[in-house]
């Protein structure tokens, strides 16, 4: 087989670069290693940034979550149980959109089909080659047989655990973490969400959050310790300590009812640079990883899709290829900036082993401050709802 573009990953990043690529004129092909109901059963994000609702909109894949999606002003914050409101309109100028990462791979992965797009799944054995010279290609195995796609481009979508990366030569590539020492205890219960919005608690017991996925489908979060294991947290549990950590007016109102899903996150913040080499591009969280605290996750794999698939049609379109030479420093400076952003989030709102009292008091001022100040809501705001790109 032969294609101009081989896309490895069919999560979000991967689909809606191929959706864009394809209403561009340029072919493309998804290799993806999971069945697509593998990929539609994961629970990740559900705040979408207002950019990426335009992306989704450009990409002819808007329209149920137009009608479905919930559209967010503003959001709470809370300390010693109290809670006041950023409004991201009056701050930022614009809203959020919350709509499940599921129901936009859904929609991507049905507008794939639906204009006769190649997504092969079970691609096992995934292997780019050729990646420093001009004609690269990659292999798979499909049904045991093993299979080759020639191409111009290949691009690493396939997530942080994904192959391409490590593509890149040891020599080449820097690497910056930050592990944090906690993880996210999450569940999915069908009861109405207790806040019409999303709460960020910070609690001196630990943070918490109140999410959503629509107006009979909840999503709340705890921080636990990075050890802690499912199996000890039985709903009563999750719901008694939720109660303590929001505020008083939620705890008060929560509906409670039993999970449908609950699962532990570990929280990290990962870059890698530069995410490019050669032939071989990195898009979301193949390049990088960050805390939810935030929501950029899922925000950020749709920004570096904006910059490549710029670049990938400008080069194709009008043989014009400096949008690819430089791509990686125009993601990556958005990228950092989101970095940044989810580590302050997820620094002001958690609770660290070693923080004392006076890190819980600084944490508190932060807070007050940011209730205090427009200026201070203006710039959380700002980030909040995505910076331009
Ligand atoms: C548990 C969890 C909760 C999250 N919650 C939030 C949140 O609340 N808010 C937020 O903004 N973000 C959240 N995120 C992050 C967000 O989900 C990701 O940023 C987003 O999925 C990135 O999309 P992606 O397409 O780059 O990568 P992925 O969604 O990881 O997709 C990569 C795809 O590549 C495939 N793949 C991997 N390796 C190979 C291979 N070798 N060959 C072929 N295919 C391969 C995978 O199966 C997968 O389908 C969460 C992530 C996790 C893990």
């Amino acid at each position: 087989m032969r294609t101009p573009v081989v896309i490895i990953g069919g999560g979000p990043s991967g689909l809606l670069l191929s959706q864009l690529l394809h209403l561009a004129g340029v072919e493309n092909v998804v290799l993806e290693r999971r069945t697509r109901d593998y990929v539609l059963g994961r629970i990740r994000a559900g705040v979408l940034e207002w950019g990426t609702v335009e992306m989704l909109r450009a990409a002819g894949v808007g329209a149920r979550m137009d009608r479905e999606g919930f559209v967010h002003e503003g959001t709470f914050l809370a300390a010693r149980n109290a809670q006041f409101r950023v409004d991201f309109v009056q701050r930022a100028g614009k809203p959020v959109m919350v709509y499940g990462q599921t129901e936009v791979t859904r929609d991507l992965y049905f507008a794939r089909a639906a204009s006769g797009g190649t997504v092969i799944h079970e691609a096992e054995g995934v292997t780019p080659h050729g990646l420093d010279t001009s004609a690269p290609w990659v292999t798979y195995v499909k049904n045991g047989t093993e299979e080759r796609i020639d191409c111009e481009f290949v691009i690493g979508c396939d997530g942080f655990h994904g192959v391409s990366r490590g593509c890149i030569p040891a020599s080449v590539l820097r690497e910056t973490e930050r592990v944090y020492p906690f993880g996210w205890l999450g569940i999915l219960s069908e009861t109405p969400p207790v806040s019409h919005e999303l709460i960020y608690a910070n609690h001196a017991r630990g943070f918490a959050l109140c999410s959503m996925r629509n107006a009979h489908l909840s999503r709340y979060y705890l921080q636990v310790p990075v050890d802690a294991h499912v199996e000890n947290w039985s709903d009563d549990r999750f719901w008694d300590e939720l109660r303590r950590r929001i505020p008083h007016e939620a705890a008060e109102t929560l509906v409670t009812g039993p999970s449908i899903e609950k699962s532990i996150a570990p929280l990290r913040s990962y870059v890698a640079e530069p995410m490019r080499w050669g032939r071989l591009f990195l898009c979301g969280d193949a390049a990088h990883i960050v805390p939810p605290t935030g929501a950029k996750g899922l925000n950020l794999a749709m920004s570096d899709v904006h910059y490549l698939s710029e670049a990938l049609i400008a080069h194709y379109r009008d043989g014009e290829p400096g949008g690819l030479d430089t791509y990686s420093e125009r993601a990556l400076a958005r990228v950092w900036k989101a970095t940044r952003f989810s580590w302050w989030m997820t620094t002001t709102l958690h609770r660290f082993d070693d923080q004392g009292a006076f890190g819980q008091r600084i944490q508190e001022a932060e807070i007050d401050y940011l209730a205090s100040s427009p200026a201070a809501q203006a710039a959380m705001a700002e980030n909040y709802v995505g910076l331009p790109f």
